[in-house]
């Protein structure tokens, strides 16, 4: 069974002034409110600019939340579950070794489980790109070999989603949340394999 109804609520829309090039008038912020089964409203903004092409997406839940730990074993079944990933959430798949922490661009989220880890492909593509020494091409090609049998269904994997400010959410039934204990709250954005957004 999945969780996932999303009353799509108020909408607004307004033009600001660039944040990045700073043209006046150039971007366009819109708000987005959802309403999600079992965690309350989420707003989602986005910013983008037609002049210099900026785009920025955040997303803000309006109640106050504690720092929470999220896991869920992927599987074929629930490839389709809703995720809630907000700015300031480190998502991992520590069983293929890897991590996105929150960085200056991080983006906030609501996509489902497919599509948290067609942004890892995409981050292992990039970092593949960037990095052209054996021991990173080697790792890479690995860690793209086993995403995409988690997308084909033919691997099972844990996915963990830390959030210090408690905003995310994976929306399955079988996903488990406990608090962050303080050491682990100490211990995010430090680890194995980073790869910043
Ligand atoms: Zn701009």
């Amino acid at each position: 069974m999945n969780v996932d109804d999303v009353i799509t609520g108020k909408s607004a829309e307004m033009k600001i002034d660039c944040p990045v090039c700073g043209g006046k008038n150039t971007a366009t912020y819109t708000t987005q409110t959802h309403e999600l089964a079992y965690f309350g409203e989420i707003v989602e903004s986005t910013i983008q600019c037609e002049k210099c092409g900026f785009r920025h997406n955040d997303i803000l839940a309006t109640e106050q939340k504690d720092p929470a730990k999220h896991s869920l074993i992927i599987s074929k079944k629930n490839l389709d579950s809703r995720v809630v990933r907000s700015q300031s959430a480190t998502v991992s798949l520590p069983d293929i070794g890897i991590k996105v922490e929150p960085g200056p661009k991080s983006e906030g989220y609501i996509s489902n489980v497919e599509g948290v880890i067609v942004r890892f492909v995409e981050a292992t593509e990039r970092a593949l790109n960037m990095f052209q020494d054996d021991l990173s091409q080697e790792n890479g090609k690995r860690v793209l070999e086993n995403l995409n049998k988690v997308l084909n269904g033919e691997m099972e994997t844990l996915l963990l989603i830390e959030d210090p400010f408690g905003q995310s959410k994976i929306m399955d039934v079988r996903a488990k949340t406990e608090p962050l204990t303080d050491n682990e709250l100490k211990n995010l954005k430090t680890g194995f394999t980073v790869i910043e957004e």
